[in-house]
């Protein structure tokens, strides 16, 4: 017999029971596999507790069977009763907040005040907005003529396989719930390297009172578990957040039964400064907009372009600001802003990118390779998989860092002279997820914001967030919307109804 839940301590005190098992039809439930998934603590390197990966045939297949019993079961649960589970479930989500945060710290490495707790509170407030239109569904009517009556009813798909990434376990977790909030069932898969906050998460969707079935949970890895999912007949519709390589092959297991997928890929998102812009402002948002969350941020404005005359001196000030306000870590200290990368594999790879920087002639202003000072001389915290913060400057938009996301704390800065080039350089990407463009010229800006081609423009900010606004990319960076009134119509089925009054 296989342990369902381990008692595991939590950094800052105090200890709780991780389930470690599968969650189907509201149950905790063994895999049946052998193989399990490490959570490991990126801050120390050290393993947490393994829980148990599902079987990429028969719990992925139980998975969805029960998801497709509890379906018609959950599209006709009359709406009003919809929004108060959902709510129930955003005021449990409150009442847990403190521990669910500190949870997610310890599974990813975020901060635990900087950025775990609002990730928490901010998946209580999606789940309310969502509550808010569980009973909003609309469809339209039509008056062609009097003797014909037409209208549109927006319907659930069935059964939709969400597949959650790494850097926003709880949270690309909850927007998801668009799908059940639209009367649709679920099977999740979370990320491989952050399998506990969203079991823990279970537990509360099964206290609200979901029907069993409505809300599954499968820990596994992509290549089998996710890859099942994505090629399941049972499965209506795939919605995926994650890299744009695994978008791809999601979008051709998908075409095994035409399911539609919604795809939130990567970023190289352009953040262009123009001279006559409020400096200061640019400079906290310019390092606000890529050193947030380790860096581990799609639509992260990673690709910096400044207008010649104030380049050198924002490059400088950009340096001097994000070495005093971003200070890397470990996430249970209250000062830190910058905690670990999520993996060695990441760690690794962001230096790898950092190198190739150098290699190719961008100049090292802040950080660079190697572990941070402090953490190097920590014997508790050295084998954690901390980057510096990093700013690559005097790049081109042939630099590979120019071109590459890193998904890391690194921003790559480089200058322009005219607004053309600007807006050239800014759309020379295969990526089009998000935008940033800095100026006191309300012309310039909304121009800027109309050309760029990406699915979201920040104007004198950088990834701020509304759960009202529709979150999503274009070209590479993937397609469909999430969140917002736009985010409903990637979970629905429009139907059209004819009804002849004459003859
Ligand atoms: P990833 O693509 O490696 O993994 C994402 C998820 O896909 C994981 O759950 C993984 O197990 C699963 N997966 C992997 N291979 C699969 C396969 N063959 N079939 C089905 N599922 C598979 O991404 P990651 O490293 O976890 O996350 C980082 C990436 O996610 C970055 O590229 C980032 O830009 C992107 N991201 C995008 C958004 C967005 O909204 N656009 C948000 C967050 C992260
Ligand atoms: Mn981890």
């Amino acid at each position: 017999m296989k342990d369902l839940f381990q008692e595991i301590s939590l950094p800052a005190g105090g200890s709780y029971k991780q389930p470690l098992g599968l969650f189907i039809n509201n149950e905790w439930v063994a895999s049946s596999s052998d193989d399990t998934i490490e959570s490991i603590d990126a801050s120390t390197g050290e393993t947490i507790v393994a829980v148990q990966a599902a079987d990429a045939k028969i719990d992925v297949d139980k998975a969805v069977e029960a998801a497709r019993k509890a379906f018609p079961v959950w599209r006709d649960t009359p709406a009003s009763q919809k929004r108060d589970l959902l709510l129930k479930l955003a005021s449990l989500v409150e009442r847990d907040a403190e521990q669910l945060a500190k949870v997610e710290s310890l599974d990813s490495g975020k901060p635990f005040e900087s950025n775990a707790k609002g990730d928490v509170l901010a998946i209580a407030e999606v789940l309310k907005y969502y509550a808010g239109w569980a009973d909003k569904a609309q469809g339209q009517s039509f008056s062609p003529n009097p003797d014909t009556l037409t209208y549109t009813i927006h319907q659930p798909l069935g059964v939709v396989g969400c597949i959650i990434p790494f850097n926003y376990p709880l949270a690309m977790m909850a927007w998801k719930w668009t799908a059940i909030a639209t009367g649709n069932t679920t099977v999740f898969k979370s990320a491989e390297q952050t399998p506990l906050s969203i079991l823990f998460f279970a537990n509360l969707a099964k206290e609200a009172g979901f029907p069993p079935g409505v809300f599954n949970v499968l820990s596994g890895t992509g290549a089998k578990v996710g890859d099942a999912m994505a090629k399941h007949l049972g499965v209506d519709k795939i919605a995926f957040t994650g890299s744009t390589p695994v978008g791809q092959l999601i979008q051709q297991s998908a075409a095994v039964n035409l399911k539609p997928v919604t795809l939130e890929c990567g970023g190289k998102s352009p953040n262009v400064v123009f001279e006559d812009t409020d400096f200061e402002k640019a400079v906290k948002w310019t390092a606000e907009g890529i050193f947030n969350n380790m860096g581990q941020i799609c639509s992260g404005t990673s690709r910096c372009f400044v207008q010649e005359s104030i380049y050198d001196k924002f490059v400088d000030a950009l340096a001097k600001h994000v070495e005093k306000n971003f200070v890397v870590g470990p996430p249970t200290d209250p000062n830190v802003k910058v905690g670990p990368q999520i993996s060695k594999k990441q760690q690794e790879r962001i230096q790898y990118y950092i190198q190739k920087g150098v290699d190719e002639g961008c100049r090292v202003v802040l950080g660079g390779t190697g572990l941070p000072d402090q953490i190097a001389q920590s014997d508790k915290y050295k084998k954690g998989f901390y980057v510096k913060p990093t700013i690559l400057a005097d790049i081109t938009a042939n630099h590979t860092v120019a071109r590459e996301e890193i998904f890391g704390p690194v921003i790559v800065v480089g200058k322009f002279s005219t607004y053309e080039e600007a807006l050239h350089i800014a759309n020379d990407s295969t990526y089009g997820l998000g935008s940033a463009v800095f100026t006191r010229d309300i012309t310039k800006a909304h121009k800027f914001a109309s050309q760029v081609e990406a699915g979201i423009c920040y104007i004198n900010s950088s990834n701020l967030l509304d759960f009202a606004l529709p979150f999503g990319g274009v070209k590479m960076s993937g397609h469909g919307r999430e969140l917002g009134e736009y985010g409903l119509t990637n979970f629905t089925n429009v139907k059209a109804v004819y009804v002849n009054l004459g003859d």
